[in-house]
């Protein structure tokens, strides 16, 4: 049994749920289909959000407006028949006069989440009735009925599992569920946060202990550097979990970070494959690491550097605690840290509390700050006591300034931070130094 992710670009179009539902056929029954939104629903829904929170209740009439119109075309162009015309019809004019309701009551977090929940129950519902239509066997297994968060929002995977498990009733057919959504530990709709559609797929497959979770996207697998930047990047063909959480986070966006977890402890294979391109072999995440090599580059934008000087850290002991609470106090997580005798340089990733954590450590010595700034992270076989992995990167960089470099926090990355506006030259210059 395989759990098969598509996200919001495989489903994005008409043709594109088409040919979804043909390699959906192909690879057998038995397994379970994970559906995003089609592109740019979401976004809608947020934006519709923004209207009602404000009161506007024509903008978000206006917004849903275009959007039932998107997928009166989409129903036109997908469906052969009549009968799964009105089928589809019925079912999407449901949501939407739902949808329209909002505007005459309370708007808080919770109807939000109601709102954005619909983008993936009309792709599910879209697809089921396609291969219904095709004569298919299919069962549309409501995400809401199984995924499940406890009172600190993560994932109760016992309720998952015990309550996915029953759902699965036959051999023969092909299940369809929703991505992203969940239910909270309130009973209240939620949702697993933007992307989350992945993480869907990593709870399913191990809570079903899947022979492979696959993830299906629109491009050729994870590539060994941003292919928007970097000509003649590779596909890798395979990486440690570790590896790519490290990527997942520093920006190669094609698997979510938080879908590692649940798979790698449950030591289900995840194999990112390309809709376009169905019978390429795609990347394998596993548990199994290579040695001596450099898999890839990632970069992550819109980082702000601090730097805290204080001749008081010197032989001190606490200092680091005292600068790391202030930094906790406003829930702002450091990203990368180095330190010296004398100073400590931090990144950070979300600068909502800025002022305040600059006026706090002030406190405690001399600070400053640098903004937009970009983490550049290489990844790949960095045991400490392999030679000459750290050198290559580093001498790579050398025309490059460099504000931090960290390493030994992990035995599968370097990070460096440099200014946003080096970026492009930084990895065309990493790509050139280390895999050419
Ligand atoms: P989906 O909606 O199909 O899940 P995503 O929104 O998750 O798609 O985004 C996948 C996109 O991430 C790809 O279309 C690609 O442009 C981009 N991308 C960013 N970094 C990388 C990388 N290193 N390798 C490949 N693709 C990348
Ligand atoms: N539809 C959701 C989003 O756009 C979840 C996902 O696509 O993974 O964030
Ligand atoms: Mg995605």
């Amino acid at each position: 049994m395989k759990v098969m992710k598509f996200g919001g670009t495989s489903v994005g179009t008409p043709q594109r749920i088409k040919n979804v539902a043909e390699l959906v056929v192909k690879s057998g029954k038995g397994n379970v289909v994970v559906l995003s939104a089609m592109s740019g629903t979401t976004n809608t829904l947020v934006e519709i959000a923004g209207y009602l929170y404000n009161h506007n209740a024509d903008g978000a009439k206006d917004t849903l407006g275009r959007l039932e119109q998107k997928y009166a075309k989409v129903i036109d162009a997908l469906y052969a028949t009549d009968e799964y015309k009105a089928k589809a019809n019925g079912y999407i004019n449901e949501i939407f006069r739902y949808l329209g309701t909002f505007h005459k009551q309370l708007f808080t977090a919770k109807e939000e989440k109601i709102i954005l929940a619909q983008g993936e129950l009309i792709s599910t519902h879209l697809m089921t009735y396609y291969l219904q239509e095709q004569g298919v066997n299919v069962t549309l297994i409501p995400a809401l009925e199984f995924m499940k968060t406890d009172m600190l929002g993560e994932p109760d995977q016992d309720y998952i599992r015990e309550h996915l498990m029953p759902l699965l009733t036959s051999e023969e057919c092909i299940y369809i569920t929703q991505g992203f959504i969940c239910m909270n530990a309130h009973e209240e709709v939620d949702n697993l946060q933007r992307g989350g559609s992945d993480y869907t797929a990593s709870l399913v497959g191990a809570a079903l202990q899947a022979e492979e979770i696959q993830i299906w996207t629109d491009i050729d697998g994870m590539h060994n550097n941003d292919p928007r930047i970097v000509d003649n990047t590779t596909a890798v063909r395979h990486l440690h979990f570790e590896e790519a959480a490290e990527l997942g986070y520093f920006g190669a966006k094609i698997l979510h970070p938080t879908c590692i977890q649940p798979a790698k402890y449950a030591n289900v294979p995840v194999r990112l494959l390309n809709t376009m391109q169905p019978d390429a072999p795609g990347t394998i995440i596993n548990n199994v690491a290579e040695h001596g090599t450099i898999k890839a580059v990632a970069a992550k934008d819109n980082i702000t550097a601090i730097k805290i000087k204080s001749s008081r850290m010197l032989l001190a002991h606490g200092f680091l605690r005292k600068v790391f609470e202030i930094f906790e106090s406003y829930q702002t997580s450091i990203d990368m840290i180095c330190t010296s005798e004398v100073g400590v340089s931090m990144s950070i990733d979300n600068t909502r509390h800025l002022n305040e954590i600059i006026h706090d450590l002030k406190k405690y010595g001399t600070v400053t700050v640098d903004l937009d700034m970009c983490i550049i992270c290489v990844v790949g076989d960095m045991d400490w006591e392999n030679v000459g992995f750290e050198s290559r990167v580093l001498s790579a960089m050398k025309d490059i300034p460099v504000r931090m470099v960290s390493f030994g926090g992990s035995n599968y990355n370097i990070s460096m931070l440099v200014k946003e506006e080096d970026k492009n030259r930084a990895l065309k210059a990493l790509s050139a130094g280390i895999f050419d």
